[in-house]
C-alpha cells in the first residue's frame, strides 16, 4: 500500500489540517492518537491498518465537499468511513490520510410513499430505515446480519447483501440514485425517483460497490416495496453438510424461492447453541434455516415444499416456528453466528459465492481445505444464493495462524473460481482480496476498472490502497 505519509510532506499535512480548521470551524476533528485509535480497523481480523493523520465527522454534503476540495488541494489522502462494520479492510485507515466517519449524516429525510422511495443521509442505520419504513407499510429488503449497526452508506459502498436477498436481490436493486462528493469536491446526482431512467451512462452502478475509491456518498435515493406478509420459519437439521447443501439445490430447482435460505455447519450449530442455549440440535452436522414472506397458503405451501426437499435431501429433522415469537426465537440462532464463533477464538470470517447448484461441491471444498490446513472452521452463510462465510477459528496468540489461514484462504478461492463462483459475493475486495482480484476478473477487466479510477480520482486521494 502507498505511504501517503512520506508522500505527502510534515509541512502539507499541518497546512491541510489548518486549513480545515479555518474554513469548517464546526466539523469535528479528532487529531490524537489515543482518540483516533478505534477508527483504524473496521471488523476484519489480521488487517494492518496505518496510522491516520486524523479523523473528522462530517454533518453536510457542503462539509464532505469542503474536506475533499481541500485534501485535493493539498494532496491528502481520504478514507470515508460508515460505521467500520466492514469485513474487507476498506475502511482501514491509511497511513496520512484523513478518515471521514459519516455517521453523523444520519437523517432520513423522506419516505415518500406515493412514489415507493426513500431519501437517507449516509449514516443512517440499516436497520433504522427497515423501521420507518415499515411505519409507512413499505418494506427495505436489503438486510446484512449487521443490520442494526451497519450504516447505508457502508450497504451502498460495499453493494452489501445479506439475509433476504434470495429474493429480493442485494443492495444494488434498491438504489435509484445517489448525491456523491468527487475526487475533487464537485457535487454530482446519479439519479431519482424514476422508476425507470436511461439517460447516459449508469453512475449509479458505477458508485454502487466501489468502496469508497470513486466518491464519497453524501445522499441515496432508495426503492422501497410493499410490506410482505410476517415470516413463517423453518429449521432443519442434516447428517451432513453436503446433505444440507443437497436440499438447498433441490429447493432452487423446485421453483421455490423463500425469502431466506440460509445454513450453518455443525461447528456453527454448536457455537451457537453453546452461547444462547435455544435446543438446536448439536449433533446435526448441518442447519437450514428456511423462511417464508409470501403469506397466507402461498407461504404455507413454499415451506411445505422445502420441508419435502429437505427430507428427500435427508434431513433429520425439520421444525416449524409456531408462530412469530418463536420464528424470532429460532432466528436468532442464524443471527448470532458470526458472535458465536467470535467467542470461540479469533474469527476469520471470509466470504466467497458459486453458482446456487455448486453448494454442496463448494461446501465439501471448504471441509477438504480446512482439514489439509488443519484449521478448524465454522461455515455459515447464505446459502440460497451460493454465497458462504467459512470463518476459521483459532487460538488467539497462535503464530501460525496468519499464514495457515492465508493458505487455505487462497485455496477456497481458487476453488469457488474453479466452480464458477467468486472471491467476494458481498464483503468487497477492500484490502483483503485485492490480490485476488485478477484471478477473479482477468487482467483485461481489472485494467479497465483503473481506467475508470484514474478518470474519477487521478490524483488517488480517494480510499488509497483499496480495492485496486
Ligand atoms: C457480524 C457481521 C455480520 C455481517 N453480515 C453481513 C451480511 O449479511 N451481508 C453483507 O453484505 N455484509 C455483512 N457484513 C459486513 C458489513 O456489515 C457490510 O459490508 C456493511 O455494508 C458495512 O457498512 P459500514 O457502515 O460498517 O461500512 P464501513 O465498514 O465503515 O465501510 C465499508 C466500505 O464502505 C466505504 N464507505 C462507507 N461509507 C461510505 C460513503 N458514504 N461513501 C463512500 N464510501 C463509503 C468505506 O470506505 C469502506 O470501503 C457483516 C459484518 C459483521 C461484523
Amino acid at each position: 500500500m502507498t505511504s501517503f505519509r512520506s508522500a505527502v510532506s510534515a509541512d502539507a499535512r499541518s497546512a491541510f489540517l489548518e486549513a480545515l480548521r479555518a474554513t469548517l470551524p464546526g466539523l469535528q476533528l479528532l487529531t490524537d492518537a489515543a482518540e483516533t485509535e478505534r477508527y483504524r480497523f473496521d471488523e476484519t481480523e489480521y488487517t494492518r491498518p496505518g496510522q491516520p493523520l486524523g479523523v473528522a465527522f462530517p454533518t453536510s454534503t457542503a462539509d464532505v465537499s469542503e474536506i475533499v476540495r481541500l485534501a485535493a488541494e493539498h494532496a491528502v489522502p481520504l478514507v470515508p468511513r460508515g460505521a467500520g462494520s466492514g469485513l474487507s479492510g476498506g475502511a482501514t485507515a491509511v497511513d496520512g490520510a484523513l478518515t471521514v466517519v459519516l455517521t453523523r449524516m444520519d437523517r432520513i429525510l423522506e419516505i415518500d410513499r406515493a412514489n415507493m422511495a426513500a431519501v437517507v443521509q449516509p449514516g443512517v442505520i440499516n436497520a433504522d430505515l427497515g423501521r420507518a419504513a415499515a411505519e409507512a407499510g413499505l418494506f427495505y429488503p436489503p438486510d446484512p446480519a449487521s443490520f442494526e449497526w451497519c450504516t447505508i452508506g457502508g450497504n451502498i459502498a460495499e453493494n452489501s447483501g445479506g439475509l433476504r436477498c434470495v429474493k429480493y436481490g442485494v443492495t444494488r436493486d434498491f438504489v435509484l440514485g445517489l448525491q456523491v462528493v468527487l475526487a475533487d469536491g464537485s457535487v454530482i446526482r446519479t439519479g431519482g425517483k424514476n422508476a425507470k431512467d436511461v439517460a447516459g451512462y449508469d453512475l449509479t452502478a458505477i458508485f454502487v460497490g466501489s468502496e469508497g475509491t470513486l466518491g464519497i456518498v453524501t445522499e441515496a435515493t432508495l426503492r422501497l416495496v410493499p410490506a410482505p406478509a410476517p415470516k413463517l420459519t423453518l429449521l432443519a437439521f442434516f447428517p451432513s453438510v453436503v446433505a444440507a447443501g443437497a436440499a438447498v439445490a433441490a429447493i432452487t430447482e423446485a421453483g421455490i424461492v423463500p425469502v431466506t435460505l440460509e445454513l450453518m455447519d455443525a461447528f456453527t450449530v454448536r457455537a451457537v447453541d453453546e452461547w444462547h442455549h435455544l435446543g438446536l440440535d448439536r449433533d446435526a452436522a448441518a442447519m437450514l434455516m428456511i423462511e417464508s414472506d409470501a403469506g397466507g397458503a402461498r407461504a404455507d405451501e413454499e415451506l411445505s415444499g422445502a420441508a419435502d426437499a429437505c427430507l428427500i435431501a435427508g434431513a433429520t429433522s425439520v421444525l416449524r416456528a409456531a408462530d412469530a415469537v418463536e420464528a424470532d426465537w429460532l432466528r436468532q440462532a442464524r443471527r448470532a453466528a458470526p458472535g458465536a464463533l467470535e467467542r470461540a477464538g479469533v474469527a476469520r470470517m471470509d466470504d466467497i459465492g458459486v453458482p446456487r447448484a455448486c453448494v454442496p461441491q463448494m461446501l465439501s471444498e471448504i471441509e477438504r481445505i480446512s482439514a489439509e490446513h488443519g484449521l478448524p472452521v465454522g461455515v455459515f452463510g447464505h446459502a440460497g444464493d451460493g454465497n458462504l462465510h467459512p470463518t476459521f477459528v483459532v487460538d488467539r496468540g497462535d503464530p501460525t495462524a496468519e499464514r495457515r489461514i492465508n493458505a487455505a484462504r487462497a485455496a477456497i478461492y481458487a476453488s469457488a473460481v474453479a466452480l464458477g463462483g467468486t472471491i467476494t459475493g458481498e464483503h468487497g475486495t477492500g484490502t483483503a482480496k485485492k490480490g485476488y482480484l485478477e484471478l477473479q476478473r482477468g487482467a483485461d477487466a481489472v485494467a479497465v476498472m483503473r481506467a475508470i479510477k484514474q478518470a474519477l480520482d487521478p490524483a488517488g486521494i480517494l480510499n488509497p490502497g483499496k480495492v485496486l
